[in-house]
């Protein structure tokens, strides 16, 4: 679902934020690259084409977008917060390895947890760390 400059305009503007030229790159960003992408690597991808972009500016950005719901923060690293323009419920798991985060669906709608009888749910994330399927295929 790679969308164009003027639909990442519109969709910023449904969310209530105003499309400066930094916002639609780094939407733009985070949208077409679906690797989970930390301030550092936005920072370092698009600093030679907006030469005033400062991490700061990124940082602000993304805190902007996770408020105004157009991206998710993952936080599956304690010294490391990604970002994620798919909002849509769905779990992390992070290998080991390559460092790769996937994403994984799943419904805890449905999901029997005796211990919170009783208890609603708002929100829920989950993390998993393990070797995916590429890193253990290269054992053999
Ligand atoms: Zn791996
Ligand atoms: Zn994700």
């Amino acid at each position: 679902m790679k969308m164009s400059i003027d639909e990442i305009k519109k969709h910023l503007a449904e969310h209530g934020v105003k499309a400066s030229l930094p916002r639609v790159k780094i939407y733009e960003y985070l949208n077409t690259y679906r690797s989970h992408p930390t301030v550092d690597e936005i920072y370092n991808a698009l600093s030679d084409e907006l030469i005033t972009l400062s991490k700061t500016t990124v940082y602000n950005t993304l805190d902007l977008f996770v408020k105004h719901r157009l991206a998710i923060q993952v936080l599956i690293e304690d010294n490391e917060a990604r970002y994620d323009s798919d909002t849509s419920h769905h779990g992390h798991f992070k290998c080991i390895k390559c460092n790769t985060v996937y994403d994984f669906n799943y419904d805890l709608s449905t999901a029997d947890i005796p211990s919170l009888q009783g208890f609603s749910l708002e929100e829920y994330h989950t993390y998993i760390k393990g070797v995916c399927d590429k890193c253990n295929g290269d054992v053999h």
